[in-house]
């Protein structure tokens, strides 16, 4: 019995050990400072706004309330297609439910600071790379007319400073409530005028970090026709109003892979834009390190990831497992590796289980060495014929190197020169592609 014992512990050991806890190279808890959203100077300047603009739309008859509407809430962010995450934000305070200096939140925790009268949204991950490229826009939860609205103010806030006020939306809606949209992006707001209206999902801007904001988040701000504050989430500490706002309110944690990742080297977070590395890479070739990252919002402690590399031939290169040791409203991780520098080549996948769902990032391997089987990897950009040679537009930023189909031959038009192949250019080591530089293709035949 004994020697049946040993033999099935073993056997047990064995499997487990298959697919085994790795723990992370890097990453860790994302933090959004929480600071002032709204100054009391800033409030004071938007109230004497309110005041004049209202007025006017009264006297203009543009301005009725039916007391007896109801509002409901839709989400007032949406991600623009470009982005390819599988989500892009998280909250990091709610409405400060206690008077006395204590923090309180509607569900009875702590996510807000003394005072807060709103709601932080922030984006996650790499807030910096989708204020840049506008991949994140604010727009109205609900429908009504449009009281206030401020263009035209710094946007790239990190610290907090004195005297700033907001690009920012105010919107009235039928109850005569109002909701405050606010630190929104330079030149983005709204072209609608004061007294115009807007309906649920309309585009207000884009989200930033103007006036008071350390990072780029919407503050969203709601009062009842008698300006008290309202928090649109129901709970049980939730002292101000009885009834939730939104059409479908989300859970207090909603647990989410915002992200699934590869990048060339460790992801840096930073602010402003300029200390902000993403590093995103799809394309690898021997000697690269590949850095495979997980993007969390709302991890939960005791939460289990099962993550998974395959070669292109879909067998499991490497499969391991992570635990999470803490609850979190924003968290990443990494690891890297360097795959085996005989290949398999191709397009290999970085997989992740997380509540339930699998999530799947492709990411390309490519041998330097010309072969006829190298066509395996995504289209990187489209051939534009010209006059006397072909173009390839602009290089990706997150690939050093272009695959040329065959029958073709290059010459990089530029400073440098590429070792050139039947099928793929790969440049030379020093040889630095910069965003942005073009490749021309001479036609010709081999
Ligand atoms: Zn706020």
């Amino acid at each position: 019995m004994k020697k049946f014992y040993l033999l099935y512990t073993l056997l047990f050991l064995t499997t487990i050990s298959f697919s085994q806890q790795l723990a992370p190279t890097g990453g860790g808890e994302f933090v959004f400072e929480k600071t002032e959203c709204i100054s009391t100077t800033e409030r004071l300047h938007v109230k004497s706004v309110l005041q004049e603009n209202t007025q006017k739309l009264k006297n203009e008859g543009k301005l009725t309330i039916n007391k007896n509407a109801i509002v409901y809430f839709d989400w007032p962010l949406q991600k623009t297609a470009d982005l390819e995450f599988n989500s892009y934000y998280a909250i990091s305070n709610y409405v400060d439910q206690d008077a006395s200096g204590s923090l309180r939140d509607y569900d009875c925790g702590m996510r807000t600071y003394d005072g807060h009268n709103g709601i932080d949204i922030y984006t996650w991950p790499f807030d910096w790379y989708m204020y840049e490229n506008d991949l994140v826009e604010v727009i109205a939860a609900a429908p009504g007319t449009i009281i206030g609205k401020n263009d035209g103010e710094y946007d790239q806030r990190c610290s907090w400073a004195n005297g700033l006020i907001a690009n920012y939306v105010i919107i009235q809606h039928s109850d005569g409530s109002r909701a405050f949209y606010w630190h929104m992006k330079n030149g983005s707001i709204t072209t609608k005028n004061i007294g115009e209206s807007v309906v649920t999902g309309e585009y207000l801007g884009v989200l930033a970090s103007s006036g008071y904001s350390t990072g780029p988040h919407l503050h969203f701000e709601v009062r009842d026709n008698n300006g008290n504050v309202i928090e649109p989430f129901q709970g049980t500490c939730n002292n101000l109003n009885n009834q939730s706002w939104w059409l479908s309110q989300q859970p207090y944690r909603k647990p989410t892979l915002n992200a699934i990742l590869t990048h060339n080297d460790a992801p840096a977070m930073g602010c402003p834009a300029v200390n902000e590395s993403p590093n995103f890479s799809t394309c690898f070739a021997p000697g690269d390190t590949v850095y495979t990252a997980l993007y969390f919002r709302d991890q939960l402690f005791g939460e289990m990831t099962n993550l998974r590399l395959r070669r292109p031939d879909n067998s499991l290169f490497y499969s391991w497992t992570f635990n999470s040791n803490n609850t979190y409203d924003s968290s990443y991780w990494y690891w890297y590796w360097f795959l085996p520098s005989n290949g398999p080549f191709g397009l290999w996948t970085f997989e992740a289980d997380y509540n339930g769902e699998t999530f799947i990032h492709e990411f390309t391997y490519l041998n330097g060495d010309a072969s006829p089987n190298m066509w395996t990897g995504p289209a990187i950009g489209n051939w534009h014929q010209n006059a006397s040679y072909w173009s390839l537009g602009h290089i990706p930023t997150d690939c050093d190197y272009v695959i040329i189909p065959s029958g073709y031959e290059v010459t990089v038009q530029s400073g440098n020169t590429a070792n050139c192949y039947a099928l793929e250019v790969r440049t030379n080591a020093d040889f630095n592609v910069m965003p942005g530089a073009e490749f021309h293709a001479i036609v010709g035949s081999d």
